[in-house]
């Protein structure tokens, strides 16, 4: 199996955490392809049975210019193109601008959306379905996933995930 999968968040969710958790000593590869040349190819996460890509999409945050717009829109399109969109959101702060800003570009994609909160070690049990709930009333999720990006818990699960939808 393989494909590609886009990273997405606001600054400071832990989108790099993430990706060195997962690509950790396995990094294979860190270039500019001619076919996603819009894209940052993160890393590539390699196991015997499965390749998948990892891209950061840069240019998701609310321009502050035209030219910003240009970046955004350019960025968008590539959602149509990747196999799995992962939507990191920091659980240990209140969904914010930078979030909905994001949740709002997601509308008209028909790529499966996961929401990977994450930080999980910041918070208590408790206090994530009330989270959940409230980013579920945002978006129709197809995956909600709980993870701690810098302690590795429940990446395993999140990258098992992904590949049933490869
Ligand atoms: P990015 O801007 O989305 O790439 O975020 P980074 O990966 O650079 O992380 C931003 C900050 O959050 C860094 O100080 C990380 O150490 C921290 N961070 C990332 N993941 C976690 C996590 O799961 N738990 C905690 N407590 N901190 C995290
Ligand atoms: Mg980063």
């Amino acid at each position: 199996k393989s494909g590609f999968v886009s990273l997405i968040g606001r600054p400071n969710v832990g989108k790099s955490t993430l990706l060195n958790r997962i690509i950790g000593q396995k990094i294979a590869i860190m270039s500019e392809k001619a076919q996603t040349t819009r894209n940052k190819i993160q890393g590539i996460h390699t196991t015997d049975k499965e390749q998948v890509v990892f891209i950061d999409t840069p240019g998701i945050h609310k321009p502050k210019h035209r030219l910003g717009d240009f970046m955004v829109d350019s960025a968008l399109s590539t959602f149509n193109e990747v196999d799995v969109i992962l939507f990191l959101v920091n659980v240990a702060e209140k969904r914010g601008p930078g979030d909905n800003f994001i949740i709002e570009k997601l509308t008209h994609i028909s790529t499966p959306v996961f929401l990977v909160l994450n930080k999980i070690d910041q918070v208590h049990p408790d206090e994530l379905l009330p989270i959940i709930e409230d980013y579920q009333k945002q978006y129709d999720f197809d995956e909600i996933i709980p993870i701690s990006a810098i302690e590795g818990n429940n990446v395993d699960r999140l990258l098992k995930v992904v590949n049933g939808y490869l």
